[in-house]
């Protein structure tokens, strides 16, 4: 079994064997870029050391050999007392997971060879730096059993950092570069006794067994808590492995003639073409990451070495023009050399994402269905919220996850009942809380955003601000939070209750005081305030190339969830092709709860009859408005749907108010009655109870009233020249029976009503009892259409709640990996895809021709939409604001 690469043998694509770096160093090597000779252990040797706890046969006579060969290469053996070759052992898996796992440089020094190293780096302009060519090789030995103890044997790092510090107390200095050669030597010995004193034995002077160990850890780091808690953030699956790459040393510490530096070859935030990066002299790349020292621009390179300057811009280009991407570098000079560490295609902001893929095109490096691929809708979502504009001085004072994107500005609360509080004031409120939970759930509701100290993204206050469309900056750690005294300090400052704060929850960044906020250019583009063809943003250029593209490729057709004219008129402004879900609640709202009142309340006929009587033009008003909007797209709208006692006041109000009412001797009869009409109506589980359809066959005449609307309404638009496409929906269906039975009544009316006209008025269901999607066959043969309602599809086939258990378990359900995301935010395909699925297949059997949609929250989400992509549904429907998201993911689900 092969489990060893020479650079020379794998290529960019082997990814998942060789991890993204060692692919990347082997993809350069054959590019003929000057990367330093090296191997790449596969992430198969990985899996088998973690699945045994041992090196899996053969490995380490490959380790041997390839060892052999680079040592041929670079003419010298590793850790030879006289003259050693160096290596780093590099961690690499197929997804980059920065920070996540481990890399030693250095291996191969010892008492020995650290002399060796000295008398290879001397005779050069190093030595006019101070301590010269024995303080570099000291230095790189001290770094080494830093490394190599920390990683490699689990000493606590705090312990070497005492040591340093204790050193450059000695010598009266701050700076690391102050400590000469015989300081260097005198703290080796003081981080052999750290490592001594921790392991039990002598920091090991055999070179192959400082490499084997190093390999060893590099494997290990995969299951670090740190890395088993990234990969289930970002979804990046447990069982994928490490590779290990073992790179020959090249020194950017040598003097002044040496350096090292990070570039992009072009601007990872805007996407602008350029030249950035950062350098840093005589230095090693841990040192930049580390900030010892301040960098600077890239473009100093060309003043401080010319020819390594552009010797680096055209291996950019290269790089460029052969990923058809941008790509991050890592690079370091030895002396006037410069040599190649890593590239990686890079990654970038949405809005980069957008312009560097509008820039390729024009560039002809790759066409628009590719252009498709390089963005996503969550890019697209989050260049739809308002920013922060900062181009004043606004500096974070902190930086947390960003859990949930937006940017929102409010006054400083800690607790839950402060919020409700000030946001009852109509201030506007930021809760920030160590961490949250259940109770905090209204003042969450209440504040504009959400900030914590604890907790990443997939915390309580995360996932619940997510669920609530709110900003939430999450795991803010820097901020030492107070709440008895109402206060929490941060960068030496202390906030207090009141004060104002700033939070971006798409950078996770937090400011003090009040960041202007902008409204989005992309949002003005779709609002149609922007024109794409004459303005030069190119952000907003890109924007509407990929769109139009997306469009074009696209097979769903995407709708929205609208309830009335002004948001049907917003969708279709950002491209909606019709409304796949009006909710008709809203319709007995206002001043029409007095004629719901009189309809519960009703004894007889005559008085239920009376109050439908009296909704009904007022309902008809209601569709005319939204068809006029819709003219021309379908309209499906949804008969009422929740349990009829939502629309009466609360029992405890009613309770109060009669109880009041009879203290002063006023008439009580009607409130009486309505407070026994609660009583009666009331429900253990309403969500399971008298809604839906049930209320149609429950309560004569409620539904009619609604198709009479719904049909006059259309009738009305037709008379006026326009050409209206009202689709009935009856929610909640189970049995076909049900359907069957309001189908025979709305029937009639539609053919006393439109009889003679062109108005067509189709009747459908939707799928949203898991009953209904396993008797689709049968349900089909009463219905034009399905809209799988996935919310409450998933709230009935998981049999959760979902207004009590975001809230209430999900953060635990996600910490535990039982699910990756809500199934409320993201379509759970195994199961409740499943039964869309089954329910799409049996309908369309059924009735051929049979329109297939879905109108839950899952319309406007990426990957739900991938899925029904698949499924073959002919539409999705979701909020206006999803609409140009899903409108791009059907795109991208067709190429
Ligand atoms: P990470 O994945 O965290 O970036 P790397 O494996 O890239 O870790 O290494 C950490 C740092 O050490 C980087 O700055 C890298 O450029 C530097 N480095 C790694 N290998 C070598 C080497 N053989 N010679 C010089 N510097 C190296
Ligand atoms: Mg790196
Ligand atoms: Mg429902």
């Amino acid at each position: 079994h092969k489990y060893v690469y020479d650079f020379a043998e794998g290529n960019k694509d082997l990814k998942d064997l060789l991890g993204g770096k060692g692919a990347n160093l082997a993809e350069m090597t054959n590019l003929g870029l000057p990367v330093p000779p090296g191997f790449t252990i596969t992430t198969e040797a990985c899996k088998a050391y973690l699945a045994t706890g041992e090196e899996p046969a053969g490995l380490a006579d490959q380790v041997a050999a390839h060892l052999t060969a680079l040592e041929q290469a670079m003419g010298r053996r590793l850790g030879d007392a006289a003259d050693p070759l160096l290596v780093s052992v590099r961690s690499g898996a197929k997804f980059s997971m920065p920070g996540m796992m481990e890399t030693v440089l250095n291996v191969g020094l010892n008492d020995r060879s650290v002399k060796g190293l000295a008398r290879q780096a001397g005779g050069s302009a190093d030595s006019a730096t101070p301590g010269g060519a024995d303080r570099f090789a000291w230095d790189s030995y001290r770094r080494l059993i830093q490394m190599f103890g920390k990683t490699v044997c689990e000493v606590p790092g705090e312990e070497f950092e005492r040591a340093l510090d204790e050193a450059k107390r000695i010598k009266g200095t701050s700076s690391d570069l102050d400590l000469d050669a015989d300081d260097l030597r005198v703290l080796v010995d003081a981080y052999k006794k750290i490592f001594s004193k921790h392991t039990g034995r002598e920091f090991p002077q055999d070179p192959r067994e400082q490499l084997d160990l190093a390999i060893r850890a590099v494997f290990e780091s995969w299951n670090a808590e740190r890395a088993v808690v990234y990969r289930r953030q970002e979804r990046i699956p447990s069982d994928l492995g490490t590779a290990v790459n073992v790179v020959a040393m090249v020194f950017g510490n040598l003097g002044p003639d040496s350096g090292t530096g990070v570039a992009f070859t072009r601007d990872p935030a805007s996407g602008a073409q350029g030249i950035y990066g950062d350098y840093l002299a005589n230095a090693q790349g841990e040192d930049v990451v580390a900030g010892i020292r301040n960098t600077v621009p890239l473009q100093e390179l060309e003043r401080i070495d010319k020819p390594s300057y552009d010797e680096l811009l055209d291996y950019m280009a290269r790089l460029e023009r052969h990923y058809r991407d941008l790509c991050d570098i890592e690079f370091t000079i030895e002396r006037g050399k410069l040599w190649m560490l890593q590239t990686r295609v890079g990654k970038r902001t949405a809005a980069a994402a957008f312009v560097i893929a509008g820039q390729l095109i024009d560039e002809g490096l790759i066409d628009l269905d590719e252009a498709l691929h390089r963005v996503n809708g969550g890019q697209l979502a989050q260049l739809m919220f308002p920013r922060f504009q900062l181009d004043h001085d606004f500096q974070p004072v902190a930086t947390g996850v960003g859990a949930s994107p937006g940017a929102a500005v409010g006054k400083v609360v800690f607790t839950s009942a402060r919020a409700v509080e000030l946001a009852g004031q109509g201030e506007n409120v930021i809760l920030v809380r160590r961490e949250t939970n259940p109770d905090d759930l209204n003042g969450m509701i209440a504040a504009r955003g959400i900030l914590t100290s604890r907790g990443g993204k997939t915390s309580h206050a995360a996932v619940v601000a997510r669920g609530m469309g709110k900003t939430c900056v999450s795991g803010a750690d820097e901020l030492d939070i107070t709440v008895p005294q109402r206060r929490f300090t941060v960068a030496g400052q202390t906030v207090k209750e009141g004060d104002v704060v700033s939070i971006d929850g798409t950078t996770g960044k937090v400011y003090l005081g009040e960041v202007p906020v902008m409204p989005s250019e992309v949002v003005r583009y779709f609002e149609g305030e922007i024109d794409p063809e004459t303005i030069d943003d190119p952000l907003v250029r890109a924007v509407h190339r990929i769109m139009t593209h997306a469009d074009a490729r696209r097979r769903l057709a995407v709708r929205t969830n609208a309830d009335t004219a002004a948001d049907a008129a917003r969708a279709r402004r950002f491209g909606a092709e019709g409304i796949g879900l009006c909710r008709t609640e809203h319709m007995f709202l206002g001043d029409r709860r007095e004629l719901v009142e009189r309809l519960i309340l009703a004894r007889d006929a005559t008085g239920r009859n009376n109050a439908l009587a009296a909704l009904l033009p007022l309902q008809r008003a209601d569709f005319v408005e939204i068809f006029r909007e819709m003219d021309g797209q379908p309209v499906t709208v949804r008969l009422i749907d929740p349990p009829l006692h939502e629309f009466l006041p609360p029992l405890e109000q009613l309770a109060v108010d009669v109880a009041v009412a009879q203290e002063r001797g006023e008439d009580v009869a009607r409130e009486e009655a309505l407070l026994a009409a609660v009583r009666r109506m009331h429900e253990e589980n309403p969500m399971l109870g008298l809604r839906g359809v049930r209320l149609g066959l429950v309560i004569p005449g409620l539904f009619a009233m609604q198709v009479r609307a719904i049909t006059e309404a259309a009738v009305e638009c037709a008379r006026q020249g326009m050409h209206s496409r009202p689709e009935i929906m009856v929610p909640l269906v189970g049995a076909v029976q049900e359907l069957e039975t309001v189908r025979a009544e709305a029937e009639k009316i539609i053919a006393e009503v439109a009889g003679g006209s062109d108005v067509e008025v189709l009747i459908g269901t939707m799928i949203e009892v898991p009953r209904a999607a396993l008797t689709a066959g049968q349900i089909a043969e009463a219905a034009e259409f399905f809209s799988f309602g996935t919310n409450d599809l998933t709230q009935m086939g998981w049999g959760f709640s979902r207004d009590d258990v975001e809230g209430a378990f999900f953060w635990r359900y996600l910490e535990l990996g039982i699910f990756g995301i809500s199934p409320f935010e993201s379509i759970d395909a195994d199961g409740i895809g499943r039964l869309v699925r089954i329910a799409a297949e049996e309908g369309r059997a059924a009735r051929p021709g049979l329109s297939l949609g879905v109108c839950g929250e899952h319309g406007g989400d990426p990957e739900s939409v991938h899925f029904f992509h698949s499924v073959g549904l002919d539409y999705v429907s979701c909020s206006p604001f999803r609409v140009p998201v899903a409108r791009l993911e059907a795109g991208r689900a067709a190429v």
